[in-house]
């Protein structure tokens, strides 16, 4: 069954905070995340929002910060990098929440191995979380699957599986991309704003419950069979940017109405 989600109200974005997921969200997903561009465009539209928010905007994602500076550059937001691992609040430097621990080691050398011993399955070791892609090898899935369970299972206390598309990303408990737009609601300039936050993955349903539970505005970008716990849905990249053009278009009417 695919779901449909109704699409989301327009807002005043001088009332909003914005939180973007990264890949699959503002950009297409590509086979290897590196292989993902940054459009003009993209950059145009985002310095636009960040402009009409007075700086309420920053990137939940599963890179890390440093991946992500060098993805926009020379742009530079607040973000939150490693699945809620790091957060940075401009002006400022960005900070790992927690150190990377050993308890990632021992998997690491086994994600190393794998990945050399099944061609087409990749290993990202991010520093703080530990990745595993098999976009293009959808055959060692089970097998992929069968070992990070493993590991897991090894060190329960100090790992926690998150299941991406076709991707399987080990990383310490107790913190999540909804934890982090709760760090950045609490602070200025997001404070008192009403936040959005578009995602497309299962790892972006920790930030759609913490949305949710502010009343703010959850988008699933996207269309697939997976539950989500998000209220509104756009179908695609495309969707999502013409969207966000137009809630620009209709902040400037707004702001153009009231100065006559
Ligand atoms: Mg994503």
């Amino acid at each position: 069954m695919n779901q449909r989600l109704e699409a989301p109200p327009s807002t005043s974005l001088s009332e909003t905070a914005l939180f973007f997921d990264v890949d699959g969200t503002l950009v297409a997903l590509e086979e290897k995340p590196e292989a993902v561009v940054v459009s003009t465009s993209l950059r145009m539209l985002l310095e636009r929002l960040i402009i009409a928010t007075d700086g309420a905007l920053a990137l939940v994602s599963g890179r890390s910060i440093a991946q992500l500076d060098s993805l926009f550059k020379p742009l530079e937001f607040s973000a939150s990098g490693v699945h809620g691992l790091e957060r940075r609040l401009l002006p400022g430097s960005s900070h790992r929440i927690i150190e990377a621990t050993d308890a990632l080691d021992d998997a690491r050398a086994e994600l190393d191995a794998f990945t050399k011993a099944h061609p087409g399955t990749l290993f990202e070791d991010k520093g703080l979380t530990l990745a595993l892609h098999y976009r293009m090898a959808a055959e060692h899935r089970e097998k992929a699957a069968g070992l990070v369970r493993k590991l897991v299972s090894a060190d329960p206390e100090k790992l926690v599986l998150l299941e991406g598309k076709m991707v399987f990303e080990l990383k310490p408990p107790g913190f999540d991309k909804g934890r982090a737009i709760a760090d950045f609601m609490k602070e200025p300039p997001f404070r008192g704003r009403s936040p959005i936050f578009a995602g497309d993955d299962v790892t972006d349903e920790a930030g759609f419950r913490t949305i949710n539970q502010m009343n703010g505005v959850a988008i699933k970008v996207g269309i697939d069979d997976r539950p989500t716990e998000a209220a509104f849905g756009l179908d695609n990249v495309e969707a999502m940017l013409r969207w966000l053009e137009g809630l620009l278009d209709d902040t400037s009417k707004r702001n153009a109405g009231a100065g006559q």
